[in-house]
């Protein structure tokens, strides 16, 4: 809990007029894109309790250190566009907005490379670079809201990863404010990307645009890979260098196929003639509810593929005759360039759906390209009955990003609460048929490892160890910790447990009495006293397990409560 004296000297850190603890600001930062069943919002308790918007390194710095001084809570932000739960508070604290550090600090045109504050929206820099010629190599369809460091904190890909890969290949280095309060930079060594174990079949744009690779650091504490998709649990970005691109022609085809076999089956060949710069589709589930929102074109099959090739026109062309060619086997029809056009322009409103909902509960995962048919099968399987809208992108590792929208309604509290799992099982599906979770935020820490591999996540983990090791900056996010139960449901875990133990003596004093008073002599049965005495035996048991469940960490309780919520979902939907 922030008392008086650490608000008034937070609000001199940061100056008054980017500093507030208003009831109205704190419930704005208690949020991020996805919202939460009731039950969920109290087991985690995400309300902040001020917030700074910094509009320097330094006193981002400075925060850091009072903050880690004063065992405060720090959770890093930039536009709460995520809903891995990244951006939310745990146990209170400070949210520190980063939108303020928006700057676009240099262009280097020599080495294509441009350093941004981390809190720049990806519309306004890619605005900016149109009118030099020249573009981000890929940006998320979030990008007119969403920050820099938040998409190069969240990790991900996004338009422009089909070809160029996805924020990680563009981050060349970064400032990072360390959770001590130093201040960092960070270094990439670099080598030709995948030259030596896998030239093949991965396009390898212009000589100048290899995507890098990390061949390793002398220091691996001030790795720019390091600080990718560590959800600010590492430090706060605060400045960004960014590779760029020479804009070219966008050439946007609208492929519709009759089913997902065909669909799956031309993507591929796509891939085996050239690498699109945007390559996506949707079901025909989604197609159907776009159809509702009177937002579907015109079009001979309900599974669509937006395939946006981009180099010079001639280029563009002949790829597009040889994409033609080569979808006519898989039953695809090439649609008219105004639809073409269409998809393309509708690229930032994915949510579209939602409107359907009139909530959605979103799920992403990563699943390899030539496993989708299976996955969607399985996904049909599992969630019968369910309304789900399912779209997905390629990256520049033939891994589709699928991104799945269940129908819901969360003015519903018990069905919304019960159907909340089916985000973590679609991710569960995906990882079963050799995909890996998205980003890890707070929902899939239990996959952390894994997605981290066990020497990176070691790696981070000793990075974490020797400057937080109160974990008070992002706690929660990628490192499971002790999960801290909100008063309300530490409460309630104490009297179902004091209940328990009431109920257990009930039954002795009526069942056994003898074999009680027998073997626990000081035990006086059919006495008010002696039930009185229980009831505090079980109030004390209550607090001792609600004590215990205070450590386990949120992924063991979310993947005990799975089961529970799966089978609640069969009743209740
Ligand atoms: C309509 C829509 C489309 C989307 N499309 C895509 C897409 O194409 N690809 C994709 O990958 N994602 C996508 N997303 C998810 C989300 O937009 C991205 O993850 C986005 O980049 C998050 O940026 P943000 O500024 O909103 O960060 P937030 O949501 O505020 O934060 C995300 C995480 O980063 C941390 N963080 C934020 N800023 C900093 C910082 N400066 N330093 C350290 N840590 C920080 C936060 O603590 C949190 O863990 C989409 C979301 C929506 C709603």
């Amino acid at each position: 809990m922030l008392r008086n004296e650490h608000l008034q000297k937070l609000a001199d850190i940061v100056g008054e007029d980017f500093f507030s603890s208003a009831e109205y600001m704190n419930q704005l930062y208690s949020h991020d894109i996805s919202a939460l069943p009731g039950i969920v919002n109290d087991l985690i308790n995400p309300h902040a309790e001020a917030v700074a918007q910094p509009t320097t390194s330094e006193i981002v710095s400075n925060l850091l250190k009072y903050c880690k001084e004063n065992n405060i809570q720090v959770i890093p932000r930039g536009h709460g566009t995520s809903g891995y739960g990244g951006a939310l508070p745990t146990k209170g604290g400070l949210v520190v907005d980063m939108t303020r550090m928006n700057e676009i600090y240099d262009i280097d045109k020599g080495s294509m490379t441009i350093q941004v504050g981390a809190g720049i929206i990806w519309g306004r820099l890619i605005e900016f670079l149109e009118d030099e010629g020249l573009s981000v190599a890929a940006y998320p369809s979030s990008a007119p809201s969403c920050t820099v460091g938040g998409w190069v904190a969240a990790g991900g890909c996004g338009i422009g990863s089909t070809k160029y890969g996805g924020i990680r290949e563009q981050v060349v280095e970064m400032e990072v404010v360390l959770p001590d309060g130093e201040i960092i930079s960070t270094i990439k060594p670099i080598d030709e990307v995948f030259k030596d174990d896998k030239p093949e079949p991965f396009f390898k744009g212009d000589k100048k645009f290899y995507w890098e690779s990390e061949v390793g650091s002398e220091n691996n504490e001030e790795s720019t890979s390091m600080f990718i998709d560590s959800n600010g649990t590492l430090g706060i970005i605060t400045k960004v260098v960014l590779s760029i691109i020479p804009i070219r022609k966008i050439k946007p085809m609208t492929i519709s196929f009759p089913n997902k076999e065909q669909t799956m089956g031309a993507m591929q060949a796509i891939l085996r003639i050239t690498r699109p710069f945007y390559l996506h589709f949707i079901t025909d589930e989604f197609f159907g509810m776009l159809k509702e929102l009177d937002k579907a074109p015109d079009v001979a099959g309900e599974w669509l593929v937006l395939c946006a090739l981009e180099g010079t026109e001639e280029e563009n062309n002949e790829f597009a005759e040889k994409i033609t060619k080569a979808i006519a086997m898989y039953h695809g029809t090439v649609e008219s360039e105004e639809i073409g056009h269409h998809e393309w322009d509708e690229r930032f409103y994915p949510m579209r759906v939602k409107r359907l909902g009139p909530s959605v509960a979103p799920s992403e995962v990563y699943v390899p390209l030539e496993r989708m048919v299976d996955f969607i099968d399985h996904c049909n399987k599992h969630f019968k009955g369910e309304r789900m809208a399912m779209e997905g992108a390629v990256n520049h590792r033939n891994e589709v990003a699928v991104l799945t929208w269940f129908l819901d309604d969360e003015r519903r509290r018990i069905p919304f609460m019960f159907g909340w799992y089916r985000s973590l099982d679609v991710i569960n599906i995906g990882i079963k048929k050799g995909g890996r979770a998205y980003s890890i935020g707070m929902w899939n820490v239990a996959h952390s490892r894994q997605f981290y591999g066990k020497e990176d996540y070691t790696k981070m983990a000793k990075l974490k160890k020797r400057t937080d090791s109160k974990s008070y900056l992002n706690s929660h996010k990628v490192f499971p910790g002790p999960l801290y139960l909100s008063t309300r449901i530490g409460l309630l875990i104490m009297l179902a447990a004091a209940i328990a133990v009431l109920i257990a003596i009930m039954v002795a004093w009526w069942i056994v009495p003898s074999i009680l008073t027998a073997y626990v002599p000081w035990v006086v049965v059919n006495d008010p006293a002696t039930f009185l005495l229980w009831a505090i035996v079980g109030v004390g048991v209550g607090f001792a397990v609600q004590e215990f469940a205070n450590l386990i960490p949120i992924s063991v309780v979310l993947s005990m409560g799975t089961p529970f919520l799966r089978l609640g979902r069969k009743i209740f939907h």
